[in-house]
C-alpha cells in the first residue's frame, strides 16, 4: 500500500492519493506540448557550445541562405513561415550540415527549434537517387514519431523525391518488401525488429541517426538498451545526433554512451520568477469557505482568464460542478483525458471560449496561456511528506522574468496549512499578503 509513484516534477505521492492525483507521463506531456505549441519559445540566455575540437572555427548563421541548402528545401522552410534560424539553430545547423558530418548532443527546452533543425539535417543529407533508408530517427512513442514525420512532410513538401516511413507498432510490412523510403522514423522496439529480425533496414547504409527526446526515451523501460543496440550497428561515418529538453545526469550519461565524439550545445531555460507576481492568501475554514473566497476574488477583480489548481481530481471535479452551477463558464483539465482531449481544452481556453480553467497537476507546467491574469491555488501543492512542493508552486504561479507580464496569484488556505504557506514565502523570499475576502479593495 505504501508504494510510491514519482510525479512529472519528480515529487513523490503515495498511491492512496495517486488514485486521484494526476501523475503525468513524460511522453504524454511532450506530445501535449507539441500539439498546443504555436510558436518558438524564446530564451534570453546565450547558447553554450562545447566543441569536440576546440581549435576548429565555430560557425553560426543568421540566415537560412547562408546554409547553402537545396532550393526546394529552402522553399519548404519559408513555406513553414520561418524567417531566420532560432537561437539554437544558429549554432546547431552549421555543425549538423558540416562536411565531414559532426556528431551533436543538443539540449534546450521544448519549443526552441530542435525538431526543425534535425529534420532539416535529415532532408539535406538524403540522396534522392538512392531508394533505401538513409536517415533513421528514434522517438519514444508512436504519436511523437508521427509528429516528427509531419514536420518532415511539411518541410520536405517541395523535396518531392524524399519519402518518410514509420517504423511503429501496427505498421505491417509484408515479408520480402523492399523499403525504398529514405527517412525512417520509429520507436526503438519496432526499429530493432525491422533491422535485425525482418531485415527491412540495412543499418550500414544509414547516414544520419537521430535520437530525439532522449530524456523521455530513457524513462521508458528497455529503450536505452534497444537504442544502443541499433547505434552499435551503424557505420562509423554515420552522423549521430541526440536531443533532449532536459539534462539530468542520467540523460547525460546515456548521451555520452551513444554519441561518439560529440559537439555539445546547450541553451538554458528561461528561469521562472515570482518577482512580477502579486501573491495573496485568504484564510478559510473548509472547502465551502474556500469556494466562497474564490467567488469573492473572482467577482472582485476584473479578470481576463483564470487557472485554478486543485491537488486531487476529486476536488477539481467538485469545484467545476460548483462553479458551473453558479453560472460560470469553466472547463476541467485532468488526467483521465486523452492527450488530444487535453490539447483541445487548452486550445478552447486560449481562444477565450472559457474564462476559467480548473486543473490538477497535469498542467502545472508548460501551458503558456498569455492572457491568464490570475492563478488560484485552491489547494497548496504539497509532497508526500506534507511539506510544501516549492517547484510546483513556482511552476503554477511563476512567469519568466523577461517575457512574462504581471500576474496575480491567490492561495486559498485552511488555517492549519498556514505554516506551509509561510515556508513557501520564506523559500522564495517573496511576500504573500493576507487578504480579507470581503474587502477586495486591498488588491492593488
Ligand atoms: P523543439 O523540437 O525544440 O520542441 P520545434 O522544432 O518543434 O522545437 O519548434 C517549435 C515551434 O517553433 C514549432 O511550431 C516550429 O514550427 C517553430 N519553429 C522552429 N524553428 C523555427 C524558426 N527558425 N522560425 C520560426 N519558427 C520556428
Amino acid at each position: 500500500k505504501n508504494t510510491t509513484v514519482p510525479n512529472i516534477d519528480g515529487s513523490i505521492h503515495n498511491t492512496e492519493e495517486a488514485d486521484e492525483e494526476d501523475v503525468v507521463d513524460l511522453a504524454a506531456n511532450s506530445l501535449l506540448n507539441k500539439l498546443i505549441r504555436q510558436s518558438l519559445v524564446e530564451s534570453s540566455h546565450r547558447v553554450e557550445v562545447l566543441q569536440k575540437d576546440p581549435s576548429s572555427p565555430l560557425y553560426s548563421v543568421k540566415t537560412f541562405e547562408e546554409l547553402r541548402l537545396k532550393e526546394e528545401l529552402l522553399k519548404g522552410i519559408y513555406a513553414m513561415g520561418f524567417n531566420r534560424p532560432s537561437k539554437i539553430q544558429e549554432m546547431a545547423l552549421p555543425m549538423m550540415l558540416a562536411h565531414p558530418p559532426q556528431n551533436l548532443i543538443a539540449q534546450s527546452q521544448s519549443g526552441t527549434g530542435k525538431t526543425a533543425a534535425f529534420v532539416l539535417a535529415m532532408l539535406s543529407r538524403v540522396n534522392t537517387l538512392e531508394l533505401f533508408p538513409q536517415c533513421l530517427c528514434l522517438a519514444p512513442t508512436y504519436e511523437l514519431a508521427l509528429q516528427t514525420g509531419r514536420v518532415v512532410e511539411r518541410m520536405g513538401k517541395f523535396c518531392v523525391d524524399v519519402q518518410v516511413m514509420y517504423a511503429i507498432r501496427g505498421n505491417r510490412i509484408p515479408r520480402g518488401t523492399d523499403v525504398t523510403k529514405q527517412i525512417i522514423i520509429g520507436t526503438p522496439g519496432t526499429v530493432l525488429d525491422w533491422c535485425f529480425k525482418r531485415k527491412l533496414i540495412d543499418l550500414t547504409k544509414i547516414r544520419v541517426f537521430v535520437l530525439d527526446e532522449a530524456d523521455v526515451m530513457i524513462d521508458t523501460q528497455g529503450f536505452s538498451d534497444q537504442s544502443i543496440r541499433i547505434q552499435r550497428a551503424l557505420p562509423s561515418e554515420c552522423q549521430m545526433l541526440l536531443f533532449s529538453a532536459t539534462f539530468e545526469d542520467s540523460v547525460w550519461q546515456f548521451a555520452e554512451r551513444i554519441i561518439p565524439d560529440p559537439n555539445v550545445i546547450k541553451l538554458r531555460k528561461e528561469e521562472l520568477t515570482l518577482n512580477n507576481i502579486r501573491q495573496y492568501y485568504v484564510l478559510c475554514e473548509n472547502r465551502k469557505d474556500k469556494y466562497q473566497a474564490l467567488c469573492n476574488v473572482y467577482g472582485g477583480v476584473t479578470i481576463g482568464q483564470a487557472i485554478i489548481f486543485c491537488q486531487t481530481r476529486r476536488n477539481a471535479k467538485w469545484l467545476t460542478v460548483e462553479m458551473m452551477q453558479d453560472g460560470h463558464q469553466v472547463s476541467l483539465l485532468s488526467g483521465e483525458l486523452t492527450v488530444d482531449q487535453r490539447a483541445s481544452i487548452i486550445q478552447r481556453f486560449r481562444d477565450g471560449k472559457e474564462k476559467v480553467l480548473i486543473t490538477t497537476n497535469v498542467c502545472a507546467r508548460g501551458i503558456d496561456v498569455k492572457q491568464v491574469t490570475i492563478v488560484v491555488n485552491f489547494d497548496l501543492p504539497v509532497n508526500q511528506a506534507e511539506e510544501p512542493d516549492y517547484e510546483t508552486y513556482l511552476h503554477r504561479i511563476g512567469r519568466t522574468g523577461r517575457f512574462g507580464k504581471k500576474g496575480l496569484a491567490f492561495n486559498m488556505i485552511e488555517v492549519d496549512k498556514l505554516p506551509l504557506l509561510m515556508k513557501i514565502q520564506d523559500h522564495f523570499n517573496s511576500s504573500i499578503k493576507q487578504l480579507d475576502p470581503e474587502d477586495m479593495d486591498e488588491i492593488e
